[in-house]
C-alpha cells in the first residue's frame, strides 16, 4: 500500500530503505507464524488430541508459512520499495522546471500559499520579487534557442548563488522567475532584489561564438500588502513592467 491519492499518507505504508524490505519480511514471517500457531491451539481446543497430532500440526505451522510466507513479503516488499521511489521520482519530474531544475509555476503557488500562511500565523514578512529577462527574445534570434536555453539556466544559477536555502525560487513562465524570501521585510526586499540582478549582469554569459551580457527586470512586493499570494504577485508583476519601461536592469518596489 504505496501512496494513494483515496489514502491519507499517515496510513500508507513506504518502503524507501533497502533495511526495511528485511524488516517488513520479518514482521509478516513472525505475523503470520503467530497466526497459524493460534489457529492451530484453536483446533486443539476443540478436538483435543484426537483427531490430527498437535505436535506435528504444530511444527508445520512454523515451517509452512515461513517458506510461504517469507518469500511473498520479500517480493512484496521489494514491489513497495520500487513503487515508492518510483512515486518520489515522478513527484520530483511534476515539481521540477526541466531546464533550470528550478520549481515549476504549480510548485511555487503550492509551495508559497502554505509558506505565507505560516508567515502570517508566525507573523514574519516575507517578500517576493517577479524576475523577467530583458530582451531575451534577441537572445533567441541572434544565437538560437540552444543559446537562449543555456541563458535561462545562466539566470537560473545566479539566482540560486545569492539566495538561502530558505527561499523558493521557481521560473513560472518562459523567461519569468519568482523568488519568495521568507523572513524578509521591505528594506531586506530590496537589497535581495539588487543581488538578484546583479549576480545575473556582473558574469557575461560565455558562449562558443559570443560574450552574452544578460539582464532581469525585477518588481518586488512584500507582506506589508498582505499574505494572499496572487494579489502579491499582481503588484510586483506590475512594478516589475514599470522597471522595463523605466530602462530595464533595475529593482521597483511595488507602490
Ligand atoms: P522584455 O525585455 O520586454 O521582457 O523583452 P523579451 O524579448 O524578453 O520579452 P518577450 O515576452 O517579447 O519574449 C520572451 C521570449 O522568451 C520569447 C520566447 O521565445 C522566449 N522563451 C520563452 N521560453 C523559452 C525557452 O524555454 N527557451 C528559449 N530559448 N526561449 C524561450
Ligand atoms: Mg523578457
Ligand atoms: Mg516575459
Amino acid at each position: 500500500m504505496v501512496a494513494s491519492p483515496v489514502m491519507p499518507r499517515k496510513m500508507q505504508l513506504r518502503i524507501l530503505k533497502k533495511r526495511q524490505i528485511w524488516l517488513y519480511t520479518m514482521a509478516v514471517a513472525v505475523l503470520s507464524v503467530t497466526i497459524a500457531q493460534l489457529f492451530i491451539q484453536g483446533l486443539y481446543l476443540w478436538f483435543g488430541d484426537t483427531v490430527f497430532t498437535y505436535r506435528y500440526m504444530a511444527v508445520a505451522a512454523v515451517i509452512i508459512p515461513v517458506f510461504v510466507a517469507l518469500p511473498v513479503a520479500y517480493s512484496m516488499g521489494r514491489v513497495l520499495y520500487t513503487l515508492a521511489h518510483t512515486q518520489q521520482t515522478l513527484t520530483r519530474l511534476a515539481e521540477t522546471d526541466g531546464l533550470t531544475g528550478l520549481i515549476n509555476r504549480r510548485s511555487f503557488f503550492d509551495r508559497g500559499e502554505a509558506l505565507l500562511t505560516a508567515a502570517k500565523n508566525a507573523s514574519f514578512p516575507v517578500a517576493l520579487m517577479i524576475l523577467d529577462a530583458d530582451h531575451f527574445k534577441q537572445i533567441n534570434h541572434g544565437y538560437g534557442h540552444a543559446t537562449g536555453d543555456k541563458a535561462l539556466k545562466f539566470i537560473a544559477d545566479a539566482f540560486n548563488s545569492v539566495a538561502r536555502e530558505t527561499d523558493l525560487i521557481a521560473r513560472v513562465g518562459g523567461e519569468e522567475f519568482a523568488v519568495l524570501a521568507p523572513d524578509t521585510d521591505h528594506q531586506e526586499a530590496r537589497l535581495l532584489a539588487k543581488r538578484l540582478i546583479d549576480a545575473v549582469c556582473e558574469q557575461p554569459l560565455l558562449c562558443d561564438r559570443a560574450i552574452l551580457e544578460i539582464s532581469v527586470s525585477c518588481g518586488f512586493a512584500d507582506t506589508s500588502h498582505g499574505y494572499d499570494l496572487d494579489r502579491l504577485y499582481k503588484i510586483a508583476d506590475m512594478a516589475m513592467y514599470q522597471a522595463k519601461s523605466d530602462g530595464r536592469n533595475r529593482a521597483v518596489q511595488a507602490a
